[in-house]
Formats: C-alpha cells, sequence, structure tokens
C-alpha cells in the first residue's frame, strides 16, 4: 500500500526539489520496526534537509524528518508491540536516514521510545527535538546542584525552540529565569511561559574584557554559544553550571579559564542526538510531568506535510516563532 511522505529529489543541475509523493511501502528502508506516523515538527536541521541538505543528506531521494511520534503497525523486536505508542528524535533519522515526514517510517527498535502516559503525540512533537535537549540540560544542571532557591537562571536564545521549552520548565520548577533575546517582541511571549527577567542581547554580546564579573546566575541553559557563552562563564556564582546546547551565536569560545579555576563553574556539554536510551527514558519522564500543557499549547503552529517546503526555507531565515507541529495524519 502506498503512503504521503515529502519527497526532496536532486536535479540534473544539482539543485534540490521538495513535494509530496506518494510511495509504495517496499520503498522504506530495513529496520525492525514500522510506524504509522502521526505527527512531526520542524527544526533548523530540516530546514537544511528540506533545502540544498546542508551537507547532512548524503543520499537522494530523501524523505526529511529528524523528529516523530505516531503508533506500532508492525515489529519484528520484543520490545514494541502493534498499537504501542513512540517517540524518536536524534540517531541522524531524517538526514542520513528517512524520517518522520511521511504517513510510514521504519527504524531500528534501539532509536525508539515509548511515550509516557499523559503525553500525546502532538505534545511530543510540540516538545521534539529542542525540548528534548531543553530537559537534558536541565537534569545536567540538577546533577550538577542546581535547585530552586539557588538564585537566577539564566536562559540564552530564549525565544527559539530550546530557549523556550528551557524557559517554560525551569519556571515550572520554580526557579527565577532570565531570559536572554535578541528579539524584543517576544518579551510578552517570554513572560508568558513563566520569565521573570528580560535580558537583552546586546548586554552580553561584548567580548570577555574581564575574565571575573560579579557572580549572577545560579545556572545556563545556552543556546547561544561564542562570544555570549565566554561572557555568561564569568558571571556564574561560584560552583555553578553552565549547560551547553547550542551554537545559534557562534562556534568559536573566547573564553578565560579563570571561572572554571577560581569559581569552579562547570561547563557541561549536551548532545541529544546518541544520547543512550536510558537516558532518554528519564528524560522524557521528566517532560510529561514538568512542562505545563497549557504553556506548551501556547508554543505550537500548527502545519501540513505540503506546507513543509515553504516553512523549511522560512526557518532558515529565521522568520519561524514558536514549535511548528506538522499533522502527518
Ligand atoms: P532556534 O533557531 O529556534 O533558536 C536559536 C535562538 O538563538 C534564536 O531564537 C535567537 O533567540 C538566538 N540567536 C540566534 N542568532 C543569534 C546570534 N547571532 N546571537 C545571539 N543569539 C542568537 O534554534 P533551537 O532552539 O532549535 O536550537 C538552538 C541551538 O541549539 C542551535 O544552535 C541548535 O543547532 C542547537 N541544538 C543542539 C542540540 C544538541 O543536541 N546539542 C539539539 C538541538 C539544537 P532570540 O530570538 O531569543 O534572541
Amino acid at each position: 500500500m502506498g503512503f504521503r511522505a515529502v519527497v526532496v529529489d536532486k536535479l540534473e543541475d544539482g539543485s534540490t526539489r521538495a513535494r509530496v509523493r506518494t510511495l509504495e511501502e517496499a520503498s522504506l528502508p530495513e529496520g525492525d520496526v514500522t510506524v504509522r506516523v502521526e505527527y512531526s515538527n520542524l527544526n533548523y536541521k530540516d530546514g537544511l534537509c528540506l533545502t540544498s541538505g546542508g551537507g547532512l543528506v548524503k543520499t537522494y531521494p530523501h524523505v526529511p524528518g529528524i523528529d516523530f511520534a505516531g503508533t506500532v503497525e508492525q515489529s519484528s523486536d520484543p520490545r514494541y508491540q502493534p498499537g504501542d505508542r513512540v517517540v524518536l528524535t536524534g540517531w541522524r533519522v531524517g538526514e542520513i536516514r528517512w524520517g518522520g515526514y511521511a504517513e510510514t517510517a521504519r527504524v531500528m527498535a534501539d532509536w525508539l521510545v515509548k511515550l509516557p502516559e499523559g503525553l500525546s503525540t502532538r505534545e511530543a512533537m510540540a516538545i521534539g527535538t529542542a525540548g528534548f535537549t531543553a530537559m537534558l540540560a536541565i537534569q545536567a544542571l540538577e546533577d550538577h546542584g542546581l535547585a530552586p532557591g539557588h538564585g537566577p537562571v539564566l536562559v540564552t536564545g530564549a525565544a527559539g525552540g530550546v530557549g523556550s521549552v528551557a524557559t517554560a520548565i525551569l519556571a515550572h520548577l520554580g526557579h527565577e529565569v532570565a531570559a536572554v533575546t535578541g528579539r524584543p517582541d517576544t518579551e510578552a511571549y517570554l513572560r508568558g511561559l513563566g520569565a521573570r527577567r528580560i535580558v537583552a542581547r546586546e548586554e552580553l554580546a561584548e567580548t570577555v574584557k574581564r575574565p571575573l564579573e560579579s557572580e549572577t546566575w545560579a545556572g545556563c541553559v545556552d543556546a547561544v554559544g561564542g562570544a555570549m557563552l565566554a561572557r555568561v562563564l564569568g558571571q556564574m556564582k561560584y560552583g555553578a553550571s553552565v549547560a551547553a546546547v547550542g551554537l545559534a551565536g557562534g562556534a568559536g569560545l573566547p573564553a578565560s579559564v579563570v571561572p572554571f579555576l577560581l569559581r569552579g563553574v562547570n561547563l557541561l556539554g549536551i548532545d541529544s542526538v546518541l544520547k543512550p536510551h536510558a537516558d532518554r527514558v528519564r528524560a522524557w519522564d521528566r517532560l510529561a510531568r514538568d512542562l505545563p500543557k497549557a504553556t506548551l499549547e501556547a508554543m505550537i503552529q500548527p502545519a501540513t506535510l505540503s506546507e513543509l517546503p515553504e516553512l523549511g526555507a522560512a526557518i532558515l531565515k529565521g522568520q519561524v516563532k514558536g514549535r511548528v507541529v506538522v499533522d502527518v495524519r
């Protein structure tokens, strides 16, 4: 039986074209579990894979979609039965492997996580890689001692996907969140997510002049990297940690080691793509519990498969706000 999918083809002139096509099940890649996809979403990487490929896609025709959630249709792995609700993020699915912009996906059982009770497939995709990564960052901070009452927690790139979910969860947990944004018009949105303070991007844009500034932040989820991360390190309280998640502001780190040596500051690396299964289960359980549903709903921008080629180009231009949730059914 055929299924609908967004397929990216490479054309003779070397350019690519994305459009919705009907594929035969025989064309699906090998895998242990076949999933009836219900929802997917849109990330920056999806924008690349829907357009030029950005060096991520190796073979065409390609089905993008780095995240999906749905119901198991068939499984040759004893851990999954037809009817199980599952979520997939990472493992380079949607990049080097066919992904979630399709009514049917076939993947390895090891890559899937069973959805916790109380989380719908739509909510899981509003969270997606961005929200999952935000949760991993918060758990890393907690594992290194962060607790409510320790002081303000900084979130950089706050109006983006990772930043929005990090802000909402931290606020819900009782932290005083300071949200860094370069878009002043997102202030109401960020306060709605629970941010108590808005910090203008320019305040942290200047490169490090003094390795230590006053001790301000009890923790930080950093989606920006670059000069901003370097500045933040010098503003952390004694023994506090920064979870380094992203590089929206640059991959370099023009920093001083002094905050590590004199204040015992920790820089924690966060990877969501190859995260082991047990850690994934732990993070999804926390997401089901600690992310208020109404706040998540406020981030959702609904979309369909046929809108994805256009949305893919838009996210690369920074024109997408909140979480695009794609109804694949
Ligand atoms: P978004 O594009 O949704 O958000 C990034 C945000 O960063 C923007 O909304 C903006 O926030 C801010 N920003 C953008 N450009 C700059 C700049 N030049 N200087 C300072 N701030 C800037 O991306 P995501 O939230 O989905 O991802 C954030 C980062 O995390 C990306 O670099 C992504 O690649 C990475 N990532 C890493 C993962 C991992 O496993 N480690 C997983 C997922 C994402 P505002 O408008 O509020 O200023």
